[in-house]
Order: C-alpha cells, then sequence, then structure tokens
C-alpha cells in the first residue's frame, strides 16, 4: 500500500500514510455552543433526554462530553475537562482527549461554550397543570379527621410518594385538597395510589374501596381514572367500642387487625379490620372516667358513681387489677364496665 498523497509505501489510513492522515484529520469536534437545558421548577437538567437530579458542575461536564462528535472508528479513552464561568449562564469548557483510532493513539483538544437555558421539564408542566390518573381519598368513618390524624396520614402518603419518586420521577402528587371527613391527594400514577392506599389501609386500619370512571380515549384505548377510597376506623387506640353488643377497649390498631379487650371477660381478642368496619365507639379516651375505689373483696370492687357519687358494686373480671385508689370505668347501657389501664 501506498500514501495517495505522498507517495510513501507503508500502512496507510483512509489511503494515507501515518503522518499525512494525522496531519489531515480531525477526529473530534464540537460546536460552539451547547445548550444546558435546567427545569426551573425542580433544578433537574436534561441530559440525552433523560432529566437528572445532578450537580451543575456534574451537568455541564455531562453535556459536554455528549455533544462531542467522534470520527467513525475512533474512540475517546480519557478525557480531562476545565470548567470556567464566563457568567452565571455561559461556561467556557476546555476539553483535553485522549483519542484512538485503530492502533494510533491522538491527543485533540476541544472548546465549547454551555449555554444554561431555562425550561419547564415535562413533568414539572404536568404537576403545574394539575394532572393526574389516581384520587387517594381519605376519610374517617363516623366523625372528622383530627388535624394530627391527618397530619400522620399525609407524611405517610408523602414518604411513600417521595420514595416512589427516587426511582421514577414520573411519580408526583400534584394536587391536595382539604374536604369535609378528610382529603383528596391527586396522583400520577395508578398503581403508586394503589399500593399506597393499601398500605395506608393496613397501617390505620381502614378498608380501601376502588372506583374508576372513563375519562376519555387514547388511540382507541380507554383511559381510566381510578379512585381509592380509604375509610378509616371510627376508633382509636385507647377507646372503647361496642363488639357484639359488648365493651371492648381498643388496645393496639395493626396492619389488618385490631387488638381488643373484651371489658367484660377481661379477655383480649384479634380482629381483622375488615370485620370492625361497622363498630361504634361508646367512650372517647376523654369519656372514660376515674371512679374512687371504696372498698375491695376478691371478686368485687366497690367504687363510687363518676356521675351521681351513689355507691356501686363491680365485679372485678378475671385478673383485673388496679393500682392505688381510683379505677377508670365507663357506662354503658346503665352498666358500669372497669376500664384497665
Ligand atoms: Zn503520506
Ligand atoms: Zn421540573
Amino acid at each position: 500500500m501506498f500514501c495517495v498523497r505522498c507517495g510513501r509505501e507503508g500502512s496507510t489510513y483512509e489511503s494515507l500514510c501515518v503522518e499525512c492522515f494525522l496531519e489531515n484529520t480531525r477526529f473530534t469536534s464540537i460546536s460552539d455552543h451547547v445548550d444546558l437545558l435546567t427545569c426551573y421548577h425542580c433544578r433537574e437538567y436534561q441530559i440525552k433526554n433523560r432529566w437528572k437530579r445532578i450537580s451543575l458542575d456534574e451537568a455541564i461536564r455531562e453535556v459536554a462530553v455528549d455533544a462531542i462528535v467522534v470520527r467513525r472508528g475512533s474512540e475517546i479513552v480519557h478525557s480531562r475537562l476545565e470548567v470556567a464561568e464566563a457568567d452565571p449562564r455561559n461556561f467556557h469548557v476546555r476539553m483535553f482527549l485522549d483519542i484512538e483510532h485503530g492502533n494510533l493513539k491522538v491527543k485533540e483538544e476541544l472548546h465549547t461554550i454551555v449555554r444554561l437555558k431555562n425550561t419547564v421539564c415535562p413533568r414539572c408542566s404536568k404537576i403545574m397543570g394539575n394532572y393526574y390518573e389516581s384520587i387517594i381519598q381519605i376519610r374517617g368513618r363516623e366523625r372528622k379527621l383530627s388535624e394530627g390524624q391527618k397530619e400522620r396520614i399525609y407524611a405517610a402518603l408523602r414518604k411513600r410518594v417521595d420514595e416512589a419518586q427516587d426511582e421514577n420521577r414520573e411519580m408526583f402528587i400534584s394536587k391536595l385538597e382539604e374536604v369535609p371527613g378528610g382529603f383528596d391527594a391527586y396522583l400520577s400514577s395508578i398503581s403508586l395510589a394503589k399500593s399506597i392506599s393499601k398500605e395506608l389501609g393496613d397501617r390505620f386500619g381502614g378498608e380501601v374501596k376502588e372506583s374508576s370512571t372513563l375519562v376519555t380515549q387514547k388511540d382507541g384505548k380507554d383511559v381510566y381514572r381510578v379512585t381509592y377510597l380509604v375509610r378509616l376506623p371510627s376508633y382509636l387506640r385507647g377507646e372503647v367500642v361496642s363488639f357484639k353488643g359488648t365493651p371492648h377497649l381498643v388496645i393496639s390498631i395493626a396492619s389488618n387487625t385490631t387488638k381488643l379487650l373484651n371489658l367484660k371477660t377481661n379477655e383480649p381478642i384479634n380482629m381483622p379490620n375488615a370485620e370492625l368496619y361497622e363498630v361504634r365507639v361508646i367512650a372517647h379516651k376523654d369519656e372514660i372516667l376515674d371512679a374512687v375505689v371504696l372498698s375491695e373483696t376478691a371478686k368485687e370492687l366497690q367504687i363510687m358513681h363518676p356521675m351521681n357519687f351513689s355507691t356501686i358494686e363491680v365485679r372485678k373480671p378475671q385478673g383485673f387489677k388496679h393500682d392505688g385508689d381510683t379505677v377508670k370505668v365507663i357506662i354503658y347501657e346503665e352498666e358500669t364496665y372497669l376500664v384497665p389501664v
């Protein structure tokens, strides 16, 4: 083989000897200016059509390297970049590149200016447009949710959305609305809303009902919006409910089950939450009263009625213990029940 330019014999690259080839070839190039898109809402940067939560410096380097045009058959094996701010929106990037082309090793330098441009990423424009696919409705059953309950539930919901967003940035809450009896959270994803509503139901002892409405057709397919109604139980820990006609103290509420204490027998039971949807609270915490103990036998307590101060006898359930000279009681259907503390 010989060089078509200088006629020298030997190995050739694209018909040129090594010297002529290197002299006449640029292996890399870059445009004078490279735009770096940043979302002014979430401050993420777009690199190769993906939105990333990285630092400005990292974004400048990534977008600059991505903009390099490399000659076919060549490869950048190492690069070193120097970034210098010209002004807050323009950055000089000088690049020192080690390139391999076949068995040739070449060094080249490039320069570009990375320009920062503000935009709104598709996710944020959806959020700002209140885009949603699903609603989680949180409701109390008989009474309104307390502010504390609302806050705890919202914090749990928010945490799960944030975790999902770390995996997939398209997971978000676009709207939160206070409504009588609870709140509505508008979510970008049906599957996320489904799993979160189930978790909230489990954790707070509520039932979940799903309903969907056809909103439109897109490319011949039906598009649904799905609503998950999470109805929280009417009872809280430490309250007394009427279950099968007998007062029961709510000991604890776990995912799926609630532990109750039968105030007649002093026996604890675990009930599936699903079977307690209809129970009624008969004494909130502040309705569990103190009664003075007047005397005590093995089976009975003589106490002073907390409302009318008459002396009454109450049978002690198996294993009932109390400290001090008062006990907690509730009065239900004219009967007095001891409430262990
Ligand atoms: Zn030559
Ligand atoms: Zn954004």
